[in-house]
């Protein structure tokens, strides 16, 4: 496997950030994760522009060119010969003695990136079964709309889930409503068919994915209501799901020691996962 850093391809087993690296030291950095699918990159520009946004409200330096960062993505994606996985970028403020504040201007941003190869039907396996989530307090900051690497609460919660025997950890809010999970955003659908998600404010991260349902749930004439739900709702609803460049559309079929319908993944859901790739963008890898 080879990795991009800092303007080099090298073998990813060697691929490393200098030790004052500021997203190492403070997480002062930023990330995306999109989707290869059959040779293409699914929905690369709204992944793009929300690099642009995440580093423009941290007043991180945009570290190259949009038309260079394709090129990288491009270059990664062939050298390690993925047809299907999944593309890591990351953007951290660059190399400098620790200190809190900004380094002096002119400091480089650093950039890395991976792509990896997941083999085609393997996350389709986990959803024909269907997931478990479990709910956790909401303990992050208030400005998680930005994709930063400072992703502690994250890995905490969905190590509990881990432990729990379920997939994904949901965080509930101080109000009772949940926000979305640890790398997913969440979703119900209602007894009458109604999608339900919460909205896109400072309180969770815009997904592109759950844009992407969001628009294919449009074109198929679903209801959709943009509005925070509890754990009551939640475990008393039709279906229920996450959404992730990483799973897709991936049903959810227990909530803590609930069990949602029959325990297994309903029609609604199996269907916008079926036909989730018809609200893509797909850009072509020549
Ligand atoms: N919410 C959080 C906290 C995430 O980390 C992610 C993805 O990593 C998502 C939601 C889903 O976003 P996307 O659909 O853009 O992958």
């Amino acid at each position: 496997r080879v990795a991009y850093v800092n303007g080099q391809y090298v073998p990813h087993s060697h691929a490393a950030v200098h030790v004052e690296d500021r997203g190492y030291q403070f997480s002062d950095g930023v990330y995306e994760v999109c989707e290869v699918w059959r040779g293409q990159i699914v929905d690369m520009t709204a992944h793009l522009d929300r690099l642009d946004r995440s580093l423009s409200e941290l007043q991180i330096a945009s570290p190259m060119s949009r038309a260079a960062l394709v090129q990288v993505m491009k270059e990664v994606i062939s050298l390690n010969r993925v047809k299907n996985g999944l593309i890591y970028m990351q953007v951290s403020r660059g190399v400098a003695p620790r200190d809190h504040y900004f380094p002096p201007a002119g400091t480089l941003p650093s950039v890395v990136m991976t792509a990896k190869s997941v083999p085609a039907g393997k996350m389709d396996k986990v959803a024909e079964q269907g997931v478990g989530v479990i709910t956790v307090e909401e303990n992050r900051w208030d400005r998680v709309d930005i994709k930063t690497v400072g992703l502690l609460p994250n890995v905490l919660a969905k190590q509990k889930a881990k432990e729990a025997g379920a997939r994904e950890a949901w965080f509930v809010d101080k109000n009772g409503l949940i926000t979305e999970g640890g790398s997913t955003n969440a979703w119900i659908i209602l007894k009458n068919g109604t999608l339900v998600t919460r909205p896109a404010t400072h309180g969770i991260l815009k997904g592109i994915t759950r844009a992407g349902v969001l628009k294919l749930a449009e074109m198929k004439g679903f209801s959709v209501e943009e509005r925070g739900f509890s754990l009551e709702e939640a475990k008393s609803a039709q279906e229920a799901f996450l959404t992730s460049a990483s799973g897709l559309v991936m049903p959810v079929v227990k909530i803590n020691e609930t069990i949602l319908g029959d325990g297994r993944p309903g029609p609604i859901v199996q269907d916008l996962r079926k036909s989730f790739h018809e609200a893509s963008e797909l850009i072509k890898l020549e």
